[in-house]
């Protein structure tokens, strides 16, 4: 494994295809088969509402507002099943930080979709459960065990954005501390979950904050293992107000390098996703040759991300196709990252 030192040499180096060569071989040794990864899921996004006021988002909408909502059980067991009629294998949930929802809505809804459906829950993120366990008047592990119990089955790395508190505090001063999520993650893979781990940068951080999430991810995942994948991705800024400070988006050559040093520094970690849905699909066929193994989901609904300016669009057939053309091998995958069982 590379140290911190030099991943902030590859960082500050110009030399773009050379660390894109280093991340491929890194790649390579990982998928010495060729294949590149994609899953079909559905992000349904249960709530707007929130409490939290994150600079970066134009999702949420304050308690209260006309415009906010709480999807009824129904209507999410009508999107899970419009995700199985179309080849889904799992659920991405995510919401705001709902001040009334307590663990008892969130065992419901998991009972009942379990009761229904034979599909992989990934859903809600650290700065959600500990949300939950706050309101509940519940200790982290008890809440992440219940939640277990009524059919979580592992949990999405969102509201990680840069993983330094520094950073946090600007951007998203009322959200989970960097501590925070580490336990939630932490917890959770002590609990037998697996999980992962994300990263939103072109925040306006430094290279040094950036190292400092990638190290914090590094050293959680050479204690317990439980991360299947690292996602990073960057910064959208419209309709953001923190895009009025933040006054350029990263462009293709920062995120290729940024993903190349990823691949290079997170050895420990077997997958590296090269998004689609923030960097259009030819950046994103381009990240299969900077350390990427993986093009992340179809995508069938995302609310977060649209909302603040990224409406790429993809079918099965159009990443199967880019896949190809870099020279790979397209498989479908389930949540864990399984391709065997599927096309
Ligand atoms: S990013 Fe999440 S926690 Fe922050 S305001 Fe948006 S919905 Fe709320």
């Amino acid at each position: 494994m590379i140290s911190r030192q030099e991943a902030l040499d590859l960082f500050r180096s110009d030399d773009l295809i050379g660390i894109g060569m280093e991340a491929d071989a890194v790649r390579r040794r990982h998928h010495p088969e060729g294949v590149v990864s994609y899953i079909i899921d559905r992000n349904i996004n249960y709530t707007n509402f929130c409490t939290e006021y994150c600079s970066f988002c134009a999702f949420y909408r304050p308690m209260g507002h006309a415009e906010g909502y709480v999807l009824p059980n129904e209507t999410i067991y009508q999107k899970i099943q419009e995700t199985i009629d179309l080849g889904g294998t799992g659920i991405l949930m995510q919401g705001g930080l709902h001040p009334d929802l307590k663990i008892e809505w969130y065992e419901d809804l998991f009972r009942g979709i379990k009761q229904r459906f034979a599909i992989h829950l990934h859903c809600l993120s650290a700065p959600e459960v500990t949300n939950i366990a706050e309101v509940s008047g519940l200790g982290l592990r008890d809440a992440i065990r219940r939640l277990m119990d009524s059919g979580l089955d592992s949990i999405p790395g969102g509201g990680a954005e840069i993983l330094d508190d520094e950073v946090r505090h600007r951007i998203s001063r009322l959200k989970c501390s960097t501590q925070e999520w580490i336990d939630v993650h932490r917890t959770a893979h002590e609990l037998g979950m697996r999980t992962t781990a994300t990263m939103m940068f072109g925040c306006g951080e430094t290279i040094e904050q950036r190292m400092n999430h990638l190290e914090r991810v590094r050293n959680l995942q050479e204690e317990t293992g439980g991360f299947t994948a690292f996602i990073p991705w960057t910064f959208q800024r419209e309709h953001t107000a923190l895009g009025r400070f933040v006054k350029e988006e990263a462009t293709a050559v920062e995120y290729l390098k940024t993903l190349a040093v990823s691949r290079i520094y997170l050895d420990n970690f077997d997958n590296v996703q090269s998004s689609w849905v923030t960097q259009g699909l030819k950046t994103c066929q381009l990240g299969l040759r900077f350390g990427g193994n993986d093009v992340g989901s179809i995508m069938i609904e995302e609310n977060v991300v649209s909302a603040a300016g990224a409406h790429h669009r993809a079918s099965e057939e159009e990443l199967r196709r880019i896949i190809r053309d870099a020279g790979f091998t397209p498989k479908q995958r389930d949540t864990l990252y399984r391709t065997y069982f599927l096309n």
